[in-house]
This record gives C-alpha cells, sequence and structure tokens, in this order.
C-alpha cells in the first residue's frame, strides 16, 4: 500500500464508522465493517494532509441518488450505415426488422441522448474487474459493438500515421462525439471474428492498433461467429483459442480477455460445466488462453458487478434499436433505469455506496473487488 491508498482508506473510514453508528441498522456484523476497521488499525499513523479526496455526508448522497448496487446500461451496437432515418423503412433509425443495425443519424443521436441523461461511458473490462471510475452524480455506460462490419471503415491514411475514417462508421462518430464531449470519456469495446474489419489485413491490423492506442478495446467474438451452445469442448477449443491467437499476433497482450458470445449462446452455464470450460480457459496450437467474462445477445440493463445476481458468465447487454419504447428497446430500458434502477457513482472508484435499506436482505452486495463500503 502507498500512502496515497493509506490516506484514502483512512479518511473514508472515519467517514463511514461515523455514518455506521449513526445509523439505526444493525451492521455490527457486517464484513465491510470489519474491513474498514482493520484498515484504520493498519492506517492511523501517516495520514498527510494534502491528498485528502472529498467527504460527502449522507444527505449529499441521498440528494445524488448515489446507489452503486443498481444496474449499468451495456449496449450491443451491430454495423451502423451512412443512411438518415428517413431512408430506412422501419421505425426510428433501425436498418433491419430486428433493430440489430442502426442508421449513422440515429447512433450520433443516442450517443447525445446518453450524455445529456448524464451517463458516462466506461470500458467494458474496468466494470467487469469492479473498477468503475466515474463522476460525482453520474452513471456508468458501456458500448460494445458485435462483428466488426461497418464500425471502422477505413478510407485511407494520414501522412502522420493516423486513419482517415469513412464519416458515417461507428468510430468515425465516436471520435466526433469525443471531440466535443471531453468529460464523457467516449469508449467502445468490439469484438471480432476472423474477418476483422473488413478493410484487408494490412489496413485492419494497423487501424486495430490504432484503436487500443486510442482508448478503444478490443474482445473475442469466436473465429468463426460459432453458435457455441452444443458444440464439443474441442471445437469451443478451437473457436475462442484461435481468435484469442490471432488478437495476440496484432496486438500482443492488447486485447481484452471478454468474449461475446455469438447469437448469446450458450444462453446460461456454470464456469466449470465440462461442456464449457473451454470458453473461460484452454490452449489451442500452444496458445493458451482464459477468458474473464462472457456477454449474452441482448435485452435488458445489467446488474452491478456488486451484487449477487450478477453473472460474469453471462453478462446481460441492451439490443441498441428502437421499438417505440416497446420491447426492450433504448427507450424502454432507459426509462426504467431512469426510474430508479441506474448505478449512480459516488465519483470515487474505492468505494462502494448505497442506501443500507438497498441490502435490507444482507446478501446482495456480495462482491466488493476489495473496495471500502459505505451506506447511508
Ligand atoms: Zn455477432
Amino acid at each position: 500500500m502507498n500512502i496515497r491508498k493509506l490516506t484514502t482508506y483512512a479518511l473514508i473510514a472515519s467517514v463511514a464508522v461515523t455514518m455506521l453508528s449513526g445509523c439505526n441498522k444493525d451492521t455490527a456484523d457486517t464484513p465491510a465493517e470489519s474491513t474498514i476497521e482493520s484498515s484504520l488499525t493498519e492506517t492511523t499513523e501517516s495520514v498527510p494532509e494534502t491528498t485528502a479526496k472529498k467527504i460527502y455526508t449522507a444527505e449529499e448522497y441521498k440528494a445524488a441518488g448515489i446507489n452503486e448496487l443498481n444496474s449499468v446500461p451495456i449496449l450491443m451496437y451491430h454495423r451502423i450505415y451512412g443512411m438518415t432515418n428517413a431512408e430506412t423503412s422501419y421505425t426510428g433509425g433501425n436498418v433491419d426488422k430486428d433493430g440489430y443495425n442502426r442508421t449513422s443519424e440515429a447512433f450520433e443521436a443516442d450517443l447525445r441522448m446518453y450524455y445529456q441523461q448524464g451517463y458516462r461511458m466506461m470500458r467494458l473490462t474496468d466494470y467487469v474487474d469492479g473498477n468503475i471510475d466515474v463522476e460525482f452524480g453520474y452513471s456508468p455506460l458501456i458500448l460494445t459493438f458485435d462483428d466488426g462490419i461497418r464500425d471502422v471503415v477505413v478510407q485511407g491514411w494520414n501522412t502522420d500515421g493516423t486513419p482517415i475514417f469513412d464519416p458515417t462508421c461507428a468510430i468515425a462518430i465516436l471520435e466526433k462525439i469525443k471531440a466535443e464531449y471531453p468529460d464523457y470519456n467516449v469508449t467502445a469495446t468490439f469484438f471480432l471474428y476472423s474477418i476483422l474489419f473488413e478493410n484487408g489485413e494490412e489496413n485492419d491490423y494497423k487501424v486495430i492498433k490504432w484503436l487500443v492506442d486510442n482508448g478503444y478495446d478490443i474482445g473475442n467474438h469466436t473465429l468463426d461467429h460459432t453458435k457455441l451452445g452444443g458444440c464439443e469442448p474441442e471445437e469451443i477449443e478451437k473457436q475462442v483459442g484461435a481468435m484469442y491467437k490471432k488478437l495476440d499476433q496484432i496486438i500482443p497482450g492488447q486485447y481484452v480477455n471478454i468474449i461475446a458470445l455469438p447469437y448469446g449462446s450458450p444462453e446460461s452455464m456454470s464456469e466449470d460445466s465440462p461442456q464449457y470450460s473451454k470458453i473461460f480457459s484452454g490452449t489451442y496450437e500452444g496458445f493458451t488462453y482464459t477468458t474473464k467474462a462472457a456477454l449474452l445477445c441482448a435485452w435488458t440493463r445489467s446488474y452491478s458487478p456488486f451484487v449477487r445476481d450478477y453473472n460474469r458468465t453471462a453478462i446481460r447487454r441492451i439490443r441498441a434499436y428502437d421499438n417505440g419504447g416497446d420491447d426492450w428497446d433504448i427507450a424502454m430500458n432507459f426509462e426504467q433505469l431512469n426510474n430508479g434502477k441506474r448505478y449512480i457513482s459516488d465519483g470515487d472508484p474505492d468505494t462502494i455506496v448505497f442506501p443500507a435499506s438497498d441490502n435490507d436482505s444482507g446478501d446482495w452486495l456480495k462482491t466488493t473487488y476489495g473496495h471500502q463500503v459505505i451506506t447511508y
């Protein structure tokens, strides 16, 4: 532990203990409090005065609705097409009947809407690690793109080595929004299979390197976009392992060990099931891999990574489409989130803050990832 960390623990601990003691609930036996106490004992010595974080009162948490046990939207996009909404024959910016693909106009409007509603982006890999660093009073938002097609369209390269994108593809719109809203923390994870982004091997290898150097992530969508449910373990090991191996050749150690399951299959599994264990670890042609999380296809918001029902092997997503507010489209999901279901951050990735009443059962908060717990 370094000094800064110690200071943080000591300051937070004193606040947390004050709050807990002022609370009617009997929290004496919670693991959270004993962790706080042990931190206090360790850290009462050196506390430099210059590194204090802002300390909030219970009233301030309540007024801002801080709740880090609530849900996080993980959006699932596919292709972004250079069309206006008026040019499609479907509802509100959908390009196909089921709304898997979106117009550039609709995608850009989606991004502005999330921002205006108080969402700020974060990396999927940080969410999986329980490391949620979003400003006080704001909510995390995670973008994912499956299949690579029409997401990153390279038109050429500038003399300084930066890519020239088709202005209607996903990455061009993301970069435009990034320039416009520096506090949005624009990022996304692209889940690729063997076709990559379809710009030709040389362009794709270069642009994948550019993406990871510019705050985006690349994940695994299997080698051949294979439905893994029902596959033999050997085939799963090939589909998952060969794609990691390919990514490791392009961006050694810089991809994320997360898989978006093609067709969301299998929908449920235990990570130690003999059938599906190869999704999570294996060796293909001498390349050994592990997977730290698996994403389902879509319908609704995801659990906070701190709660009991969060399952890293079956993380839910929201299908990014418009269906007039019905059938789990963007509007329906965000209406629910904005009416008491959204994760609202306390601004400190090292603490988990929520109303004590949200953990009445005593087992809803399940995993703290070593963070301090503050209830109000
Ligand atoms: Zn796919």
